[in-house]
């Protein structure tokens, strides 16, 4: 017997088809003698359905009001999921986050779960009884509803499953689980059977939406396994866990990228101290977030060329925030580039291995492919490219670290 908590996300409950579907799975899994909770988001479409209304009542609206009206998704499948358990015969109870409560702060639209008081759902689990719950929904300090930011039931699924003490958290969605690349780009794409949380993050961070950032962040600080798996087809899916758990890790486990990226370079910045705090600390006045940087020695002068990459929707910002100090900064001129791609190889098994970027520079430069930044961490090298390069590169890459499946 083990203890369970499942959630399936929006398209999983699109319908009352599909409701009825997720049903039977629950079912199956309570039939198999486990302790059961499931957490819900809304039918797909909805949220952003009332989201839209909310804009529509005015654009400066009282957030406490947006949580009222946009956590209702969640309450509508929550009472149809119970109902349709009811119907298969399986003991089922809906719970809105206020009900258990879920206590959050009180940062509406984007609030943080503080504590879950488990006592009931704990005694109800016990005695064999289902109990649905709201996702992405929580009570604020002062017993208003609060909800926790777009894709936030993930996050409720792994702090219910955390607070519970559930064996698992499985996240069914609408893809199979997590791959070793973009299956889109690269067709020889693998399915991973375990990935560890830390390389998880990284993958989600990179644009692998299959799950909240904050979600994994949760259940890697509370040593919370998860699974992701698809609701549609009845197959094993990709367990995130502790990196002890996977006997023979690979060197490199995914190759991600993102195109959210864009390249800023100064040239002939003044090279003397403080100007980089001159240049990056408006920018974090101004809330930009600065990824990669890279900058030369000057060469024997006294000015150097800085280079860096913010999100693409940030060009205008940075570039507008930079010209404001242009006097301080004193450099000659500003370059933006939109026109780049962020590709990655991760993997924890570089920690412990020499060699891994090598092999990535030397697979680009193969193709023929320019890097023009480079940035590591523990465990992930990431380079800047020219965007035509994308799937070349990551084609390329994917082979070159032997992760084509057949
Ligand atoms: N329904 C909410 C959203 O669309 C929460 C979720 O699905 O995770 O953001
Ligand atoms: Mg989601």
């Amino acid at each position: 017997m083990a203890r369970i908590v499942q959630k399936f996300g929006g398209t999983s409950v699109g319908d009352i088809e599909r409701i009825k579907n997720v049903a039977k799975k629950v079912k199956r899994e309570v039939d198999q003698g486990n302790e059961i909770a499931v957490v819900v988001s809304a039918m797909s479409g909805e949220t952003n359905k009332l989201v839209d209304y909310v804009g529509e009542m005015g654009a400066i609206y009282d957030a406490r009001e947006y949580d009222a009206v946009v956590a209702t998704g969640e309450q509508v499948t929550s009472g149809l999921l119970a109902l349709a358990l009811q119907e298969l015969g399986v003991a089922a109870r809906s719970w809105q986050g206020w009900q258990i409560p879920i206590r959050t702060d009180g940062v509406h639209g984007k609030a943080r779960i503080e504590r879950i008081e488990t006592d009931e759902i704990d005694r109800r689990m016990k005695t064999g009884e289902v109990s649905v719950i709201a996702g992405f929904q929580g009570l604020s300090p002062e017993n208003r509803m609060t909800t926790l930011g777009r894709g936030g039931s993930d996050t409720s699924a792994v702090a219910l499953a955390a607070a519970l003490g559930a064996d698992r958290c499985d996240i069914y969605t609408d893809v199979d689980g997590v791959y070793t690349s973009d299956p889109r780009i690269v067709t020889k794409a693998r399915k991973l059977d375990k990935i560890t949380y830390e390389e998880m993050l990284e993958m989600a961070s990179l644009g692998a939406k299959v799950l909240q950032t904050r979600a994994v962040e949760m259940a890697m600080k509370h040593g919370q396994r998860m699974q992701v798996l698809s609701s549609f087809e009845d197959l094993p899916g990709t367990l995130v866990v502790d990196e002890e758990e996977i006997v023979e890790q690979e060197l490199v486990s995914g190759i991600a990228y993102s195109r959210d990226e864009a390249k800023i370079t100064l040239l002939r910045v003044r090279d003397k101290p403080g100007v980089a705090a001159s240049i990056f600390g408006p920018l974090s006045d101004a809330n930009i977030n600065v990824d990669m940087i890279v900058q030369n020695v000057s060469a024997g002068g006294n000015a150097t060329d800085l280079t860096f990459t913010v999100p693409e929707a940030e060009v205008k910002r940075t570039v507008q925030t930079l010209e404001a100090v242009r006097d301080v900064i004193e450099y000659e001129e500003l370059r933006s580039d939109a026109d780049v791609v962020k590709v990655s190889v991760i993997g924890v098994g570089m920690r412990s291995h020499a060699g891994v970027a090598q092999r990535m520079f030397a697979a680009l430069a193969d193709k023929g492919i320019n890097i023009q930044v480079i940035s590591t961490s523990e465990i992930k090298v990431s380079v800047l490219i020219a965007e035509e390069y994308t799937e070349l590169a990551l084609r390329s890459l994917h082979t070159a670290y032997g992760l084509d499946g057949d």
